[in-house]
């Protein structure tokens, strides 16, 4: 189970469709669990991929400082096996932050997908912008992705199968 965080607008259901969808693979309809959405499920001779959203990890900064909403989020990423957080290359703001607040400290292993790479004309930033965003906010791996042109998916999919 692998939860796409992010806020909004960073490119989660473009990826999501992405990696589901650029090889055979099932889309479920809406089941629901308590905790998580069923986003949808890739079926790879790895293994099955669900892919889930938590719901109060893509609120606001503002949001992501209530208590209660923060221990919800904490309780419901403690049962995925990895955590995917999407940013848009070359943006890392509060809302980022809040996201990766809601993620909790002692959380699962979470890779951080930068995506939009296609969307930046320096690509001399893209170093620099993933050291900044690290030095503070520790992520056990970093992917450079392009949802919308499918760039990196393969090495994120190897990422996310390696720990499930
Ligand atoms: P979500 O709110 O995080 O689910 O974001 P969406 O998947 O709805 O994407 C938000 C916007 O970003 C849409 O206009 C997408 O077409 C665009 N987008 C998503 N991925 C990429 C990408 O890799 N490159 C570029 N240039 N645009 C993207
Ligand atoms: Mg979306």
């Amino acid at each position: 189970m692998v939860a796409l965080v992010g806020r909004p607008n960073v490119g989660k259901s473009t990826l999501l469709n992405a990696l589901i969808g650029y090889r055979l693979s099932i889309v479920t309809p809406r089941p629901h669990t308590t905790r998580h959405r069923i986003l949808g499920i890739a079926t790879r001779p790895e293994g099955q991929i669900l892919y889930v959203d938590t719901p109060g990890l893509h609120r606001g900064a503002k949001h992501a400082m209530n208590r209660s909403l923060n221990r919800a989020a904490h309780q419901a990423i403690a049962e995925v096996d990895v955590a995917v957080q999407v940013v848009e290359a070359g943006r890392w703001g509060d809302e980022d932050a809040a996201v990766y607040a809601a993620l909790g400290e002692r959380a699962v292993p979470r890779l951080l997908a930068v995506n939009k790479v296609d969307d930046l004309r320096d690509k001399a930033q893209l170093l620099p912008f993933v050291a900044g965003v690290v030095a503070q906010h520790p992520f056990d791996e970093v992917y450079f992705v392009s949802a919308l042109k499918r760039q990196g998916l393969d090495a994120l999919e190897q990422g996310i199968l390696a720990r499930l």
